[in-house]
């Protein structure tokens, strides 16, 4: 947990509360739990590994309002809207 800015935490907060929800959802729920809960588990290691935030894509920083918006976020808004709609 060394090393986390207080940003990082908050998110990281968000993604342990989530985590906790999703590992309750049942399979009757229309989206999957399965598959929002390895995007926060993900998300948790790229913190662990000091990867948070950034874009797995390009590198570059996702940016603090995309994370904020989505804290599971692997991409930043550029490369996730190129993979919706490759050019
Ligand atoms: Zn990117």
């Amino acid at each position: 947990m060394m090393g986390l800015t207080p940003y990082e935490l908050r998110a990281r907060n968000r993604l342990l509360l989530r985590r906790a929800v999703l590992a309750r959802l049942g399979r009757e729920r229309s989206e999957c739990p399965e598959v929002e809960l390895a995007r926060v588990e993900a998300a948790l290691r790229r913190m662990d590994e000091g990867r948070y935030g950034i874009c797995e894509r390009c590198f570059q920083a996702i940016g603090a309002q995309a994370l904020l918006t989505e804290p599971s976020s692997a991409l930043c808004p550029e490369c996730a809207a190129r993979l919706k709609r490759p050019s």
